[in-house]
This record gives C-alpha cells, sequence and structure tokens, in this order.
C-alpha cells in the first residue's frame, strides 16, 4: 500500500491507489467534483483554483460542475492527468508542509461530513442478466429444472432498457411501491404495496465517450469507451414483475428508483485485479469474441439492516463470476447502431456466484421465500421489510492492496 500525508486506516476502500471521482457538497460552495483518500474528501475544484492543473490546460472548468459528465467529456488522457497529479500530490513527502496546510485549510473535508450527491447526469440506463448462475436460478425456479437457460442465453447479453430518472444515490430513502399483483389463488389481479420488494446486487459501468447513431462499438476497443464503475443496486418488486413481464420484460416492477454508490472507480484503478472470465462454449458469434482478462475480480456483499438492529451479512459474491463481460455487453448493444452517451449506465445483471451464500438476491437466497433468512434479533425475511436498510459494499485485493467502492445503501420506508 502506498502511504499518503493523509491517513488511510488499513482497511480503508479509499487507498492512494483508487482516487475515484464523485460529486460532494461542500459547504457555502455547492457541488464540486471531490476525490477521497482515506477518510478525508478533497475538492479537486479548489485544486484546480490553485492552479493544480494549469500544465492540463486551463479552457473551461470542469470540476465546478453538478455532474461528472462534463469532466469525463474531457478525455481519459485528461481524466487519468488528474488523476496522476492527485496521486503526485497526496502520497506521502509530495507535498511540503506549507502547501500540506494550505490545502487542508481549503481543499480536504473530513468525507463523513460532506454530502455526496448523485455522480451523473444519466441519459440513458440498460440493465443486462450477464450472470449464469442467476440467470440458471430463475429458470429453475420459474420455468423448467431441465432447461434452466432460454436457447439465446448463451449466444448474446440479454439486457432491456431500464429508467434513468429514478437512479439516486447511495444515502436515500424509497417508499416501497405499489402496483398490480395477481394473487396465485385469484384469476383477477389486486392493487396494493409490494408484498415481494427485492434487491439486485450489481455492478454498472459508466460510459466515457459518445458514438454517433449508426455507428458500432467493436468489442476489443469496447473499454476505451467506458469510465469507470460503480455499486448498482436494481431493486425490484418481485409479485408485480411476475404478473407484468410477459411478454416485454420488466416495467414498474424495476423503475421505482435504482440506488448507485456515489464514486466512481476508474478502469486505470481496477488494472491490478484484472482476471479472465469463464470459457464460452458454444463459441459467440465474431463480433462478440474477446481475448484476455476480460473480468474484474471484484468483492461483493449485501448486508441487510433491520430497524435498530445490527446489520447482517446475507451475500457474498464476486464480479469475476460474470458470463458475459462488459466489452461484450457494450459491443452487442451497439452493433445495430445505437448510439451511447456519457453519463449512460450499463449495469450487469444480478451477480450470483455458484454457492448459495453468493446469490445476488432475495428471491434466489431465499428460494422464492421457501427458506426465510433469519436476522440477528430473530426475525425472518423472505424479502425486504419496511424499515430495512440494504447495504452493497465492493473491493478489490491483491497482496496488499486495496481498491473499493465504499457504499450503495437504501432504507425502506412504508407505502405512502
Ligand atoms: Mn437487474
Amino acid at each position: 500500500m502506498i502511504k499518503s500525508w493523509i491517513e488511510i486506516k488499513e482497511n480503508s476502500d479509499f487507498s492512494m491507489e483508487n482516487i475515484p471521482f464523485g460529486i460532494g457538497n461542500i459547504p457555502g460552495s455547492g457541488p464540486k467534483v471531490c476525490t477521497r483518500i482515506g477518510d478525508t474528501l478533497i475538492d479537486i475544484s479548489m485544486l484546480s483554483k490553485l492552479g493544480y492543473f494549469d500544465q492540463l490546460g486551463r479552457d473551461e472548468d470542469v470540476f465546478d460542475k453538478e455532474v461528472l459528465n462534463p469532466f469525463i467529456a474531457k478525455g481519459k488522457s485528461f481524466t487519468c492527468g488528474v488523476r496522476t497529479i492527485i496521486f503526485e500530490c497526496f502520497i506521502h513527502g509530495g507535498a511540503s508542509e506549507n502547501e500540506s496546510s494550505l490545502l487542508n485549510e481549503r481543499a480536504l473535508y473530513p468525507a463523513d461530513s460532506i454530502e455526496m450527491l448523485m455522480p451523473l447526469d444519466v441519459g440513458d440506463y440498460t440493465d443486462f442478466y450477464s450472470s449464469r448462475e442467476h440467470a440458471t436460478n430463475v429458470g429453475v425456479m420459474f420455468r423448467d429444472p431441465e432447461n434452466a437457460l432460454l436457447p439465446n442465453w448463451l449466444h448474446l447479453p440479454v439486457g432491456y432498457h431500464g429508467r434513468a430518472s429514478s437512479i439516486i444515490v447511495s444515502g436515500a430513502s424509497i417508499h416501497r411501491p405499489k402496483g398490480q399483483i395477481k394473487p396465485a389463488d385469484s384469476p383477477l389481479p389486486v392493487f396494493g404495496p409490494t408484498r415481494q420488494l427485492d434487491f439486485e446486487l450489481e455492478l454498472a459501468f459508466v460510459v466515457g465517450k459518445n458514438t454517433s447513431l449508426g455507428q458500432s462499438v467493436p468489442v476489443a476497443e469496447a473499454e476505451s469507451y467506458i469510465f469507470g464503475l460503480l455499486l448498482f443496486n436494481d431493486l425490484s418488486a418481485r409479485d408485480i414483475q411476475a404478473w407484468e413481464y410477459v411478454p416485454l420484460g420488466p416495467f414498474l416492477s424495476k423503475n421505482f428508483g435504482s440506488v448507485v454508490s456515489p464514486w466512481v472507480v476508474t478502469m486505470d484503478a481496477l488494472k491490478p485485479f484484472r482476471v479472465p472470465g469463464p470459457m464460452q462454449e458454444p463459441e459467440v458469434l465474431p463480433y462478440l469474441r474477446t481475448e484476455g482478462d476480460n473480468n474484474i475480480d471484484i468483492n461483493l456483499e449485501v448486508s441487510i439492516q433491520a430497524a435498530d438492529q445490527p446489520e447482517f451479512t446475507v451475500c457474498k459474491s464476486n464480479f469475476r463470476y460474470m458470463y458475459w463481460s462488459m466489452s461484450q455487453q457494450l459491443a452487442h448493444h451497439t452493433v445495430n447502431g445505437c448510439n451511447i452517451r456519457i453519463g449512460d449506465l450499463y449495469a450487469s445483471g444480478t451477480i450470483s456466484g455458484p454457492e448459495e451464500g453468493s446469490f445476488g438476491s432475495m428471491l434466489e437466497l431465499t428460494w422464492r421465500g421457501t427458506r426465510p433468512i433469519i436476522l440477528p434479533d430473530g426475525s425472518e425475511r423472505k424479502f425486504i421489510d419496511d424499515g430495512d436498510t440494504i447495504i452493497i459494499r465492493g473491493h478489490c485485493h491483491k497482496e496488499n492492496l486495496r481498491v473499493g467502492f465504499g457504499e450503495a445503501v437504501v432504507t425502506i420506508l412504508p407505502s405512502n
């Protein structure tokens, strides 16, 4: 672990090797592009005012903004340059005593004292369905255990167009959504609050470069269009979903709210944790063929915290299990000429691993409610209760190097 002149606790997600980007609401001056080292938040717009990035060119101020989009739009040579300058400034011995006291006074804040805002203006959001374990579990539960995967699944990354307007940042609360539900013992639907509110453990990648309508992103170049990743909780109402999804897919069961972590971790920071993906058999069509380490070893976990109770971890999974890689998802998404825009989010789909404790939704963990989870207070969960807080965390580690995402947290309130 590289040392900084800022304190970094041993298990911090926010090591010197991370330097993620987010939007902090700085007291007295408003939303600014920020980063975080250890438990310290750094106002990058102030570093810019102090001249730290003059060598990268001083045209438009992309740090004094409400979202990261204009910063991301400057391109990877600029955003990587900013990361390098921050790294050199905050590395142990990188700043003189005068410099560090000036920075302390003007640009540094205790991270827990700053409200983090939704970091992106998300134009479009797509949700994939790329975990073979998840798709298999769902297929076994709802269709045919013998033919759990539908015939297309091994040939293309299945996805659907989601809703961008209801993506919110960690720390928010959501009222239990209402909708049409068809009870098993009745031919007619009823209207009311969902009784099967669920989370989906996912990661989402952020598009870093626009394409024009008609242009396709080749799979080998796809990563140059990806700026970074954040944690993503695709909240789902299973009873509403089961009734509405035929034949066009999820609709109101998914668009009432999805939750992201406030920090976007760059693809560069994730480089040391690259791993090969699973073998793809049958062989995929040429436009989806890839080589090399296309997956990332990211440890993920989900905890549930009932009101006034301790947290309880219900799932431990890993992003490396994904059958379809991000590059394949983006190549497939654009193969017909569909254009993509900076700030778009492409979520992985529920990330389930091979073992029971690694399933990425309550639907799978409790096997459609048939095997409830017992929380430390003795209460049972088939799905999520009112007052429950859902916490997703993710981090990579290798020897003594750690790069993490922090948290995506949401509390469920009763229906209003
Ligand atoms: Mn999903």
